[in-house]
C-alpha cells in the first residue's frame, strides 16, 4: 500500500523545542539600542516582554523545554500531518517525491498559534493582563487572539488599515476569539497619530502598526507586554516544533529530504521547518538544500541589504543585523499579506548571508497558479503566502522531470487560504497583476 499520510501520535509531540542559535556557524551579531545604539541587554526589553521569554530570546541552548501547559493546547491540533503529495506527483509526472507539512490544520489555520500559545502562557506566568500585538493579513492576530483566550489574558490587536478593510472574515474570526481590533494607523498612539497627520488616508504597514503595538505597551506601566508574530530568535524557536516533528515523520516515511523549502516573511515558518534539518547538516549530519521563497514585491532576502535595521516604521524597535528593504518602506498591496514585511530573521539572515540556504524570489500570478494545480490534486487550497512555498515545491519537481532524477522535497504549507478566496477570484478574473 502507498502510505499518503505520515502521522504520529500525541504523545509524540516533542517536548523541547530547537534553538538554532546554539548551532550557527558565527555568534549573531547583538540587537543594539535605538538610543544609545549599544548592544541591548534584557532589562530594556523588559518593558515590551515577560522575563522568561527575554530569556529565551538571549538563550544559546540548543533545546528548551516546552512547558507542559503549551503541550495540552498544542494537543488539540499537533502532530500536524507530512503528507506525500502523490497526486500532485502524478499530474506533474515527476520521479520527484514531495512531501508537505500541513500547519493549516491549528485553529487559526498556519503555523503562527505554535509561538502565540507559549507567548500567551509565559506573560500570565508574569503576571500580565494585556497584550498588544500588530497584524497584515490577520492571521498572527487571529493566532494570538485565541492565545489570550485560552491564557486568560486582554488581547488588543492594530491591524494594518487596508487589510482591516479587505479581510473583515479575519477581524471577524479574532473578534469571535474575543480580541478588540483597531485599524491602524489610529489616534490611539503617538506613532499613529503622526502617521495620520503625514497622510489622513495612510493605507498603514506592518511596521507602522508594530510602532502602534509596542507603543501601547511600553506606556501601559506594565499592565500590557507585546507579542510579536515573527522575525524574533525565540518565535523561530517555538517553531521549530514544525520540523522536529518533520524528522520524526520523515523517519516514518523512510525518506530524508533533500531540498526543504518555506515562504519566507519574518522566516519563522520557513526556519520553524529548515532549522531543525539545517541543524543536522550543521552539527555534522546529512546536508540538506533549503530554499527560502518570498514574493518579488518584497524581495527582502533576494535584493536586501544585510545591515542593522530597525524592526519598525517609528524607529522604536531594537536595531537588529538582518537582510532589509530599510524599515520605511511600503511594500505593494499583494495578496500574500504575511510576506510583506521590510525585514528577515537574523538567524535566517545570517544562514543566507554564509550560504547555508538559497533565497528565491517569485511573482504573485506564478504562484497562483501553482496554488491552484496543488489544491485541484491535493485538495487544500494554499494561503496565499503558501502559494510561494508550493510554487518552489513544483518547479524544483519539474527540475527532476528534466533531469531524470528522483529527489525528495518537503515544502512547508503554511496555512490554508479559506479566509483568501477573494484572491482566488481575482486571480480567475485575471486582475492580479506582477
Ligand atoms: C504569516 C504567514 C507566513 C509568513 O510568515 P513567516 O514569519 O515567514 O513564517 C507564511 N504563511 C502563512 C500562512 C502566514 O500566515
Amino acid at each position: 500500500m502507498a502510505q499518503t499520510k505520515f502521522l504520529l501520535s500525541e504523545d509524540q509531540i516533542p517536548t523541547t523545542w530547537y534553538n538554532a542559535v546554539a548551532d550557527l556557524p558565527k555568534p549573531l551579531d547583538p540587537m543594539l539600542h535605538p538610543g544609545t545604539r549599544e548592544p541591548i541587554t534584557p532589562a530594556d526589553l523588559e518593558p515590551l516582554f515577560p522575563a522568561e521569554l527575554i530569556a529565551q530570546e538571549f538563550s544559546t541552548d540548543r533545546e528548551i523545554d516546552i512547558p507542559g501547559a503549551v503541550i495540552d493546547v498544542y494537543r488539540q491540533w499537533r502532530p500536524s500531518p507530512l503528507v506525500r503529495a502523490r497526486r500532485l506527483e502524478k499530474a506533474l509526472d515527476t520521479p520527484a517525491r514531495i512531501y508537505f507539512k500541513n500547519e493549516g490544520v491549528s485553529p487559526a489555520g498556519s503555523h503562527k498559534p505554535n509561538t502565540a500559545i507559549p507567548q500567551a502562557y509565559y506573560n500570565k506566568q508574569a503576571g500580565v493582563e494585556r497584550l498588544t500585538t500588530e497584524t497584515g493579513a490577520g492571521q498572527w492576530g487571529s493566532s494570538l487572539s485565541l492565545a489570550c483566550q485560552y491564557f486568560g489574558l486582554i488581547c488588543e490587536v492594530y491591524m494594518v488599515k487596508v487589510s482591516y478593510q479587505q479581510k473583515p472574515y479575519r477581524r471577524g474570526l479574532m473578534e469571535t476569539f474575543g480580541a478588540s481590533v483597531t485599524a491602524s494607523p489610529s489616534e490611539l498612539t503617538e506613532a499613529g497619530r503622526a502617521a495620520l497627520a503625514a497622510d489622513p488616508n495612510s493605507p498603514g504597514s506592518l511596521g507602522l502598526a508594530i510602532s502602534e503595538a509596542a507603543e501601547a505597551a511600553a506606556t501601559s506601566g506594565g499592565t500590557a507586554k507585546y507579542a510579536l508574530g515573527s522575525v524574533l530568535n525565540l518565535v523561530l524557536m517555538h517553531q521549530s516544533i514544525i520540523g522536529k516533528e518533520a524528522l520524526l515523520q520523515m523517519e516514518l516515511a523512510e525518506d530524508y529530504p533533500d531540498i526543504v523549502i518555506g515562504a519566507a516573511g519574518g522566516g519563522s515558518n520557513f526556519g520553524g521547518l529548515a532549522l531543525p534539518f539545517l541543524g543536522e547538516q550543521l552539527r555534522g549530519g546529512r546536508s540538506v538544500r533549503a530554499i527560502a521563497v518570498e514574493p518579488s514585491s518584497c524581495p527582502t532576502l533576494t535584493e536586501g541589504t544585510y545591515e542593522y535595521d530597525f524592526g519598525d516604521t517609528a524607529g522604536l524597535t531594537p536595531l537588529t543585523k538582518m537582510h532589509t528593504l530599510g524599515h520605511t518602506f511600503v511594500p505593494p498591496s499583494i495578496h500574500a499579506g504575511g510576506l510583506r514585511y521590510h525585514g528577515m530573521s537574523p538567524i535566517i539572515s545570517q544562514l543566507k548571508e554564509l550560504d547555508y540556504l538559497e533565497a528565491r524570489a517569485v511573482p504573485q500570478t506564478a504562484c497562483f497558479e501553482a496554488g491552484v494545480t496543488f489544491a485541484r490534486n491535493e485538495g487544500i487550497v494554499p494561503a496565499p503566502e503558501s502559494t510561494h512555498a508550493v510554487r518552489a515545491a513544483i518547479d524544483e519537481a519539474l527540475a527532476c522531470k528534466e533531469s531524470g532524477e528522483s529527489k525528495s522535497i518537503l515544502f512547508s504549507l503554511s496555512g490554508h487560504g479559506h479566509f483568501d478566496m477573494q484572491a482566488y477570484i481575482d486571480y480567475f478574473a485575471g486582475k492580479l497583476k506582477d
